[in-house]
């Protein structure tokens, strides 16, 4: 099937709605999304969205502490675009039907977290991204201009150097034409086109044994403009929340970190603390500092977890001020009142993504990417906590107005769009390779948690190298050979991104925000000062019969 829209997205997070509704005033728009549409990571935020809103505070006290954060790898301009544009942006987000916490009728409340200096993260109680996540599907829902095509998977890119043999992927005479995308329940691989395309699939976490993410964020659009030849940036950057819940159920249930805010205290199995030998602050340490300091411990001790514990705390504080949390430990048998909670370091943000300009520009032409799946310079080397839900937000608004434009200008795409073949569907599956499916996907998370975690060597990061280069090529192996599902189709991206991570991981030769690596325990400012950029121009297409020879020595 070939389905023509002027818009096509991939995603249904804060960025691919906050796009979809912009785009939608002036064209037709394909919304796909692998899930149901609600499922994001956007709806699992906690803490809530920065932006300027206080008498006292200024857009340059939010500046600076952006660029703090970032550790001199910030784009500034980005920074203070995206920041400039919260307010106005929020403020449309609450005409949407955005219901945020106030503190009386004409003020809303707002909160400060780690790295900020002011209060000034609006908030819905600690379901934030569910109140953003409902307001805007409400609005795309009743939007006549946008189609929904819920459980569809984007599989890869469809550009125009893939048809024409002059034309270098991933330069400036390069086009996103396309998407191919897997509908889950039929199998079927339609072929969408459209005058541009915006990736907002999210984060990558399940590239990690331990995840606060949602089971969605597999790093499908890095993988995918990846193989398109797009550039990608600083994927080295992997931002580790110290604390989620260790239970075999409850896989990716975060503690907020306004539990140690409020005395929670982090412990060893045998009840001894530990934090004060790694930070003045102790347990109110920075969240890298806490969670470097985790990791350490388990290593050391070979426990499966460390222990929060609020049990000094009045109980009823602790139920009143975490009612969520509260509730959630006691339906997996925990009773936080009355005993430590087990938790475990987890990985929650990805910094790095397709590297994009202010407008979410990719560096082919009609390709655009917003939220976590970009990098736009507004992280750096480190995200400020609540910048995240505000850079999707802010972004995407950019990328639609661009996006019009080129939309307008699309000269002869039609007479492109015609060479486009439909996707060849392949051989049969073996279920017999199903079964190494699964074990794949534990190898592969198994092996970033240990190899290339929160604390990073060479001698760890070379190993991990060597056999994620092996896992690539099993997978691949394995994909010519099968009806492609989500499961394969999501394990082969997960690894291309661990591979990503990985090579940025190698190229710094120093430690910077989120990259902590022993052999270079120093920032180097000298040499790398800079964004790490990967760029694959090799000429390929995965799956098509008719288009360019595909390489077979990579993914
Ligand atoms: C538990 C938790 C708490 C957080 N708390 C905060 C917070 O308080 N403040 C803050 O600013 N940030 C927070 N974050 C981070 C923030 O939620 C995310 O960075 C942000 O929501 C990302 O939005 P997005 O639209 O880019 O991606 P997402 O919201 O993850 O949406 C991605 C979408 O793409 C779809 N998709 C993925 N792959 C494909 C494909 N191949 N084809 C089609 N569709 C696809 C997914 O199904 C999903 O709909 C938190 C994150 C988590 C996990």
């Amino acid at each position: 099937m070939r389905i023509f829209r002027d818009f096509l997205v991939a995603g249904s997070g804060i960025a691919g709605l906050t796009y979809a509704i912009k785009v939608a005033e002036h064209g037709q728009v394909a919304l796909i999304t692998k899930d149901e549409l609600e499922e994001s990571a956007t709806r699992y935020a906690q803490g809530g969205i920065a932006a300027v809103m206080a008498k006292d505070d200024s857009y340059d006290l939010h500046v600076l502490d952006t660029l703090t954060a970032g550790r001199g790898l910030c784009k500034e301009d980005v920074v203070r675009r995206i920041i400039k544009d919260g307010p106005a942006s929020v403020r449309e987000l609450i005409d949407l039907g955005t219901r945020f916490t106030r503190s009386s009728e004409k003020k809303y409340h707002l909160s400060r977290e780690g790295g900020h200096s002011k209060d000034r993260i609006l908030h819905a109680g600690d379901l934030t991204g569910w109140e953003i996540e409902r307001a805007l599907v409400e609005s795309v829902r009743s939007n006549p201009n946008i189609e929904i095509f819920t459980h569809h998977m984007a599989i890869d890119l469809i550009t125009k150097a893939q048809l024409d043999a002059t034309v270098e992927p991933g330069s400036d005479a390069d086009e996103a034409l396309g998407l191919y995308v897997l509908e889950e329940s039929s199998g079927e691989v339609k072929t969408f086109l459209g005058k541009t395309i915006l990736l907002a699939t999210g984060g990558a976490g399940k590239a990690y044994i331990y995840t606060s993410n949602p089971d969605t964020a597999t790093g499908d659009g890095v993988a995918m403009a990846y193989r398109a030849g797009a550039k990608m940036a600083n994927m080295e950057f992997f931002q580790f929340h110290p604390t989620c819940l260790f239970h075999p159920r409850a896989k990716s249930f975060l503690i907020s970190e306004t539990v140690r805010g409020e005395g929670g205290i982090l412990r060893l199995a045998n009840g001894d603390t530990f934090m004060e030998a790694y930070h003045p602050l102790g347990c109110l340490a920075p969240r890298d500092v806490v969670a470097r300091a985790i990791d350490h411990e388990m290593k050391k001790s070979g426990d499966e977890c460390v222990y929060l514990d609020v049990t000094h705390i009045e109980g009823y504080r602790s139920r009143e001020r975490f009612p969520h949390i509260y509730q959630t430990c006691l339906s997996f048998g925990f009773d936080m009142t009355k005993e430590p909670i087990p938790v475990v370091p987890a990985a929650h943000y990805m910094c790095g993504g397709v590297a994009v300009n202010i407008d979410g520009q990719a560096s082919i032409h009609r390709l655009f990417a917003s939220g976590e799946v970009c990098n736009s310079g507004l992280h750096g080397a480190n995200r400020l906590a609540s910048n995240s839900l505000l850079e999707g937000l802010v972004l995407s608004k950019h990328a639609a107005a661009k996006a019009v434009e080129q939309a307008k200008n699309s000269g002869s795409i039609e007479k492109l769009h015609q060479q486009i073949p439909d996707w060849d569907s392949g051989k049969a599956v073996d279920s017999d390779e199903l079964v190494v499916v699964s074990h794949n996907w534990d190898e592969v998370r198994r092996l970033m948690w240990n190899y290339v975690g929160i604390v990073r060597t060479n001698k760890r990061l070379y190993r991990a190298q060597r056999r994620i280069e092996q896992l690539l090529d099993e997978i691949k192996e394995y994909y010519w050979s099968f009806n492609i599902t989500r499961d394969t189709l999501e394990l082969r991206n997960i690894a291309v991104t661990a591979q990503l991570i990985i090579q940025g991981a190698l190229l710094r030769k120093e430690s910077r925000g989120l990259h902590f690596n022993l052999d270079y325990p120093e920032a180097d400012d000298k040499n790398y000062a800079k964004d790490t950029v990967l760029q694959d121009r090799t000429k390929r297409l995965i799956t098509q019969k008719g288009l360019r020879p595909v390489n077979h020595e990579q993914l």
